[in-house]
């Protein structure tokens, strides 16, 4: 099925690039170039022969390697294969999980700084802290 580049970016972005099966990186611009460094798919999370739908949620970015080798068996089992359950977040989860990992960080660096050197350490502690979260990769298994 034809798409345009926003319908692409749109699927594209739910994962934030990634394959929603193995969570791998995926190339935006090798979208179904077979062969190519992380070519991908847009992938039936409910098989179309299991009565999935070509519309918005149920359409997912995949390596071709991963859709192909999913086939109609389903989104739960094929992530198994490679220890997920989830799908990976969208650009827009991310961004708020790395506010959130900084946050912490910065609450957590002022509690230890001022337990173990005082105001100072608490001012030392949270930017510290805040720095740690906020290099924390977003999890997502
Ligand atoms: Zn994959």
């Amino acid at each position: 099925m034809r798409r345009s580049p926003d319908d692409l970016f749109t699927i594209f972005a739910r994962t934030s690039g990634r394959c929603h099966v193995c969570h791998g990186q995926l190339v935006y611009t090798n979208y179904g170039i077979h062969g190519a460094r992380g070519a991908w798919h847009i992938e039936h999370s409910r098989a179309l022969a299991r009565g999935g739908t070509n519309h918005g949620n149920n359409l997912m970015a995949a390596h071709i390697r991963c859709n192909l080798r999913k086939g109609t068996s389903s989104t739960r089992s094929a992530r198994a294969e490679h220890g997920k359950r989830k799908k990976p977040m969208s650009f827009e989860q991310r961004e708020r999980a790395l506010t959130r990992n900084t946050a912490v960080g910065a609450a957590a660096g002022t509690a230890i700084g001022a337990v173990v050197a005082g105001p100072p350490g608490a001012l030392v502690g949270m930017l510290l802290g805040a720095a740690m979260g906020a290099r924390r990769e977003p999890s997502d298994e």
